[in-house]
């Protein structure tokens, strides 16, 4: 039988928790496939039980690396794993938490403790690491499943092809699409933005749920964020921000929605605005462009590489 473990680092749990949205028939039949050898959130599992393990099948590793316990942990996994999936986006780009990667260590360490961290260092709080890392900037991963969290028929795929030993060659497992490839709305082919509208702004209850949310003013990160999701927060009626990572062939996801949305702002009414004014226009309607823009994928653009800093 093969053997499972599933760990993580900075994580909130969501990605290993989704894999309980599988339809019960799949779970019992995954599970009457593979033994669990170690999965922290459900089991009672102590790393020293991990620890014992010798080499697992599949280790799926959700969360980004933040403490030296998550780093530690991490290298263990990989010396144990066949094959090491990064589960989700925190583990794969940073997700989330890696926005905390905009702040040095020592306010974020004096903004949560106050003056106890000296006090409590070494003991009740884990050693941070300087910044929150995806797993990639430690050691080698097999498969990347992305997602916040991955969507279920991404994982449910993933396993049936591990139980048959059927894996396509590694890399990330997932669509070769876009979010609006899946999104059923009707995007005009001509979109101008007059004005960028937040989520919950007044004029929010005249969003049309049919039409792209782009062509009304509603940032999207549809067109370069990959597909896989089908598109559930469009349906949900609320715009894509971007959690199953980049899309094919676009190597910085954030870069490429605030050219796009430069080049729509004002297209009309404002054409003869220099490249440098309508970036003035972006700065000014788009409250926290970093969050917006890479909410999910900071370190991986920023401050994930174990190399110096430019
Ligand atoms: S990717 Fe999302 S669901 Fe998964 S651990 Fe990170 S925040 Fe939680
Ligand atoms: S930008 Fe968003 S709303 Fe528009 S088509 Fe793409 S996914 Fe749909
Ligand atoms: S629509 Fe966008 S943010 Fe929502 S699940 Fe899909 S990729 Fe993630």
């Amino acid at each position: 039988m093969k053997k499972i473990a599933i760990l993580g680092g900075a994580s909130c749990s969501g990605c290993d928790v989704a894999l309980f949205d599988l339809p019960g028939d799949e779970l019992e039949r995954f599970f009457s496939e593979v033994e669990v050898v170690f999965w922290s959130t459900t089991m009672d599992s102590r790393i020293e039980d991990f620890e014992a393990q010798g080499k697992i099948d599949l280790v799926m590793f959700h969360g980004g690396i933040r403490t030296e316990e998550h780093r530690k942990l991490l290298i263990q996994a990989r010396e144990k794993a066949e094959i090491l999936v990064a589960l989700g986006s925190c583990a794969s780009f940073g997700g989330i938490p890696g926005i905390a990667n905009l702040f040095e260590l020592d306010a974020i360490l004096k903004d949560i403790y106050g003056d106890e961290f000296t006090k409590l260092s070494g003991e009740r709080i884990p050693k941070p690491e300087e910044r929150l890392k995806p797993i990639s900037s430690y050691v080698e991963v097999d498969y990347y499943l992305p997602g916040c969290p991955p969507p279920v028929e991404t994982i449910s795929e993933f396993l049936d092809h591990f139980i048959l030993g059927s894996l396509p060659p590694r890399g990330i497992f997932g669509k070769e699409s876009t979010v609006c490839d899946e999104c059923d709305r009707i995007k005009p082919e001509d979109i101008s933005i007059e004005e960028v509208k937040r989520i919950g702004s007044k004029d929010w209850s005249e969003i049309d749920p049919k039409v792209c949310f782009l062509a009304q003013g509603v940032v999207c990160l549809g067109a370069v964020t990959r597909g896989g999701c089908k598109a559930r927060c469009i349906n949900a009626n609320f715009p894509c921000r971007g959690c199953m990572g980049p899309a094919p062939n676009i190597r910085d996801q954030g870069a490429r929605i605030l050219s796009e949305i430069a080049s729509l702002l004002m297209k009309e009414s404002e054409k003869n605005l220099s490249d440098e004014e309508i970036y003035e226009r972006v700065q000014k309607e788009i409250v926290d462009p970093v969050g917006l823009f890479y909410r999910y994928t900071l370190p991986h653009y920023w401050g994930g590489s174990n190399e110096e800093d430019d």
